[in-house]
């Protein structure tokens, strides 16, 4: 979206903390590339959260950072936080912006700290099938520096993986779209470099495949979204490239039908890698196809793989098996969001809406969230895909378009109508976007008395306050979240 050519409105500049020359000069002498111009600055106000999308077209971008340091090493890492921490100035670390909940906007303006150049493989320990790799490494060019080096493959495709970095990723607990082969990125991760928010590094995790030396301090920080430190490099769970891939496509009667098959073939211990269930609405928007389309897409040992896909073949009957043209459609496609961005110009208010829950509630989430939807003045559509299968229960991805003059107070009421439904389900308020800022007004309802956890958390590692201020609903010294 263009935005950075005229004149350009900040949304959440009234809370915005000033970085000065003193303070500039500090940094500078701790890290080589500390920007200080207008566009670098109102650049790193923004990410993919698709509201503010609609915001860039009317020349509106949600915030402005005061300074955007750009650290190539550990040690700068280090040096931008001691300085920030000491003079309480906001740091609001960044990597690929492909973030769809506002988690690496600046809301409170301070040091935006993009880890982009922290990045490529570290090491390679091909016999334990591991590999180290820096944060700032966009996902396409670790995934292809992997296959051409070392033969290896993460398995971790999410839609965004040209986009997005292995830190963003860890920080907001991404899924791929092979994720139930693979795992989400919580399951690839054995160990962390963190830079904790006075400037201390440290190593979580990392020595052994696992271990019992007290709670897994890993995942403290996984999905943190930068409240807690600063990822700098992470030890991840390769596989080796798969020769053989094969994928098929069933269609069932009903949304339901389709769920039970998923959980039957999950059950009984297969583990395509991808299994992807879409609704009537979307089975016709996506592959012109009546009914729900059930994709399944497995790769790896020939015998593994083949044994997987018959124990869906037989969990699937009596629904229809649909032309394999349809699976090899979503391969071609699965990574492009023109129709999205064809929606935000022409108007609409539209976003996903990503939850998880146990098969035994699914049903009635989907059931409830789509009506909750439909019943919202405006909404011109609301739909979902099952986009996640594990033995225990699935992700449930919505899709809604909305077309009306208030568009904010709608699109609130869209996410407050979702949220509520999946709650009273017991489900999980994200599986794999995060809560950024977007969400932070639920998670305390969504953790109950565990966020006090998460709170007591926050105060030990980051006493100042300085680290992503505004997210996760966690209480700001710098002042309460701009939104909603
Ligand atoms: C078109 C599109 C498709 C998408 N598809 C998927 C998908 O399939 N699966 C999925 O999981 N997500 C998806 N996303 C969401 C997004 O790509 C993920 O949330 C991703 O993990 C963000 O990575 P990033 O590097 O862009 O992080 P950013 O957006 O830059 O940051 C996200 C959050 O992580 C924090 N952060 C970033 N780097 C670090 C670090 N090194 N240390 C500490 N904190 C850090 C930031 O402060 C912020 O809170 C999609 C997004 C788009 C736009």
């Amino acid at each position: 979206v263009p935005l950075l050519g005229g004149d350009v409105e900040v949304r959440f500049d009234r809370a915005a903390v000033a970085v000065d020359d003193a303070t500039i000069g500090l940094l500078r002498d701790v890290c080589e590339r500390v920007d200080v111009d207008d566009r670098s600055r109102l650049a790193a106000g923004r990410d993919w959260w698709p509201l503010t999308v609609g915001w860039a077209l009317a020349g509106e971008v949600p915030a402005r950072a005061g300074a955007v340091a750009r650290p190539a090493t550990t040690a700068e890492v280090a040096g931008v936080l001691a300085v920030c921490s000491d003079r309480r100035v906001p740091v609001t670390p960044s990597g690929g912006r492909s973030g769809v909940c506002g988690g690496a906007i600046p809301v409170f303006g301070g040091v935006a700290l993009d880890l982009c150049g922290i990045d490529g493989i570290v090491a390679v320990d091909n016999d334990s099938l591991l590999v180290d790799v820096r944060a700032g490494t966009f996902g396409d060019r670790l995934e292809s520096d992997l296959r051409a080096g070392h033969g290896l493959t993460l398995g971790h495709w999410p839609q965004s993986i040209a986009l997005s970095t292995v830190g963003g990723w860890l920080a907001c607990r991404s899924a791929g779209q092979y994720s139930s082969r693979y795992g989400k990125i919580e399951d690839m991760v054995v160990g962390l470099e963190v830079v904790l928010a006075d400037g201390r590094v440290i190593h979580t995790g990392g020595t052994a495949p696992r271990a019992a030396c007290g709670p897994d301090l890993t995942q403290v920080f996984v999905g943190s979204e930068g409240a807690l430190g600063v990822i700098t490099e992470a030890r991840l769970r390769a596989w080796p490239a798969p020769a053989y891939q094969r994928g098929v496509a069933y269609g069932f009667a009903t949304f339901a039908d389709g769920l039970d098959a998923c959980r039957r073939t999950m059950r009984r211990g297969a583990t395509p890698a991808v299994l992807r269930l879409y609704d009537p609405t979307e089975s016709s928007r996506n592959f012109d196809q009546p009914g729900c389309v059930l994709l399944a897409v497995d790769e790896g040992d020939p015998g593994l793989v083949d044994a997987g896909l018959r124990v869906l073949h037989q969990e699937s009957r009596p629904a229809v098996r649909l032309a394999d043209g349809l699976v090899e459609r979503w391969l071609a496609e699965r990574n492009d969001t023109s129709a999205l961005e064809w929606a935000v110009r022409h108007g609409l208010v539209v976003d996903t809406i990503e939850v998880a829950a146990r098969w035994s509630a699914l049903g009635a989430i989907y059931g409830g969230a789509v009506g909750a939807l439909e019943d919202l003045e405006g909404t011109v559509s609301a739909s979902a895909h099952q986009s996640h299968a594990y033995p225990d229960g699935a992700c449930l991805y919505f899709t809604f378009a909305g077309q009306t003059a208030a568009a904010e107070d709608y699109y609130r009421r869209a996410w407050d109508a979702v949220v509520a439904v999946t709650l009273a389900q017991g489900g999980a308020l994200s599986h794999h976007h995060g809560v950024g800022l977007n969400r932070g007004r639920h998670l305390a309802g969504a953790l109950g008395p565990a966020f006090g956890v998460l709170t007591a958390v926050k105060a030990a590692l980051d006493p100042a306050g300085i680290l992503n201020p505004g997210k996760l609903g966690l209480p700001s010294p710098f002042g309460d979240a701009p939104w909603p």
